[in-house]
């Protein structure tokens, strides 16, 4: 039994008012709210245990190590990856994609070669790959979508030739909510030899995800977004090609030994790990999927399911309403225009209501191009958020809708 009322207790900022309102918090897509757990643990453990980690040889040190590699661990589990060598600790999506792209470019990508985007991608996910074709002399191919919203597995397949080099695309779309058949992505790209980066930013806080099964060669989420802290991410990558990919910053933790005439690398996952990392982040990131996992990620996809299909049945009563993004598939993510009232002004005006909702074009913005339109209105639902809050919201824009009548 789904008890959600007794999940927002764990969120304190969910009893806070905004303009004498209770917040309807809406915006998980762009980060989501954290529980008690997470930031206890952090306060824990900058009071009783903080130290710099890896090569302390003392009490504290050694203990915040083992809560840094046991926070590995977890995630290991998290993704079901083979092993903790396969899980790098960077500081969100974005960095884990840059990494990536940086790394790859280097060993594999020469003049010529073709890399492969969606046209949903997030900024995060095009331009790391557009640098390295500017760096390289490669070129960049892009995978179209119907005008639905769904990804053309057919032009894909067409795409792939003996000059591409690797396949970026979205679990999950952050604006359209359209859940890719990654699977399929994958196997065809492996069919040409191809590796693929998934962006798991929007499918990790959603649903469980198996790394081993979908076998992606990259992975790529960020802790923020699933009830995590800030500044910590991972990129997972399959061991035989981590192995295979120099480094992507120097120093600290990634060396074996250093002399001025030559430096060697140190092992797996740290070779990628230049600097002190953010280790306070890396064990709350930890209770945080902890947390999601005690809940279930399979309870958590029902009960956001229940909430998108709950949303979307109530939102289409709205006159005028435009919901973008395809008929099935929606993951927890609704964008929406009404008639021809601005993105902005209905963001602007909700928020007055208490309603936080994001307004633009969410990083999307060849997306944004391909829809013939300058941005959209977001609601997007956390495990915390309730059947009332979406009864509010349809409210709200109705409200606003009237206004401009
Ligand atoms: N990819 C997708 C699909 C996203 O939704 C986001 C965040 N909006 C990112 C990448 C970037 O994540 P971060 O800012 O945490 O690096």
């Amino acid at each position: 039994m789904y008890d959600v009322n007794k999940i927002r207790e764990d969120f304190p900022i969910l009893t806070r008012k905004v303009y004498g309102k209770p917040l309807v918090y809406l915006d998980n897509g762009a980060t989501t709210q954290k529980p008690h757990c997470v930031v206890d643990a952090m306060v824990d453990e900058y009071y009783n245990v903080n130290a710099n980690v890896h090569r302390g040889v003392h009490f504290l040190s050694q203990k915040a190590t083992d809560l840094h590699e046991a926070s590995r661990e977890t995630v290991r589990r998290f993704l079901n990856a083979r092993s903790t060598n396969e899980i790098l600790f960077t500081r969100g999506t974005t960095e884990s994609i840059n990494l990536l792209a940086f790394s790859f470019g280097e060993a594999f990508v020469k003049e010529g070669d073709e890399l492969v985007v969606s046209e949903m991608e997030h900024h995060s996910d095009i331009v790391p790959w557009q640098m390295l074709c500017e760096r390289k002399g490669a070129v960049l191919r892009v995978i179209p979508m119907t005008d639905e919203g769904l990804l053309r597995l057919d032009a894909f397949a067409d795409l792939l030739n003996e000059r591409t080099r690797i396949v970026c695309c979205t679990h999950v779309s952050n604006v359209l909510g359209t859940v890719n058949p990654v699977k399929d992505i994958i196997r065809l790209a492996h069919g040409h030899g191809v590796p693929v980066l998934i962006d798991g930013a929007q499918s990790t806080p959603h649903f469980s995800v198996d790394v081993q099964d979908l076998d992606c060669d990259f992975f790529a989420f960020s802790g923020h977004k699933v009830y995590g802290p800030t500044g910590v991410g991972v990129l997972y990558g399959k061991e035989e090609w981590l192995d295979r990919l120099p480094p992507y910053q120097g120093g600290g933790e990634m060396i074996k030994n250093v002399s001025f005439k030559k430096t060697t690398y140190n092992e797996l996952p740290y070779k990628f790990e230049a600097g002190t990392p953010d280790y306070i982040a890396t064990h709350a990131l930890a209770k945080a999927l902890d947390y999601v996992s005690s809940i279930g990620m399979a309870n958590i996809y029902e009960h956001e399911q229940d909430l998108t299909r709950y949303a979307l049945a109530r939102m289409r009563e709205v006159e005028g309403m435009r919901i973008f993004g395809p008929e099935e598939q929606h993951d927890a993510v609704i964008s929406f225009l009404v008639g021809n009232i601005h993105h902005l002004d209905m963001g602007t005006l909700l928020d007055r209501l208490g309603i936080a909702v994001r307004t633009g074009h969410h990083c999307a913005e060849p997306l944004m191009h391909r829809l013939g339109i300058e941005g959209t209105v977001r609601a997007s639902f956390g495990l915390y958020n309730t059947r009332e809050e979406v009864d509010i919201l349809v409210a709200g824009i109705q409200r606003v809708a009237q206004m401009f009548l």
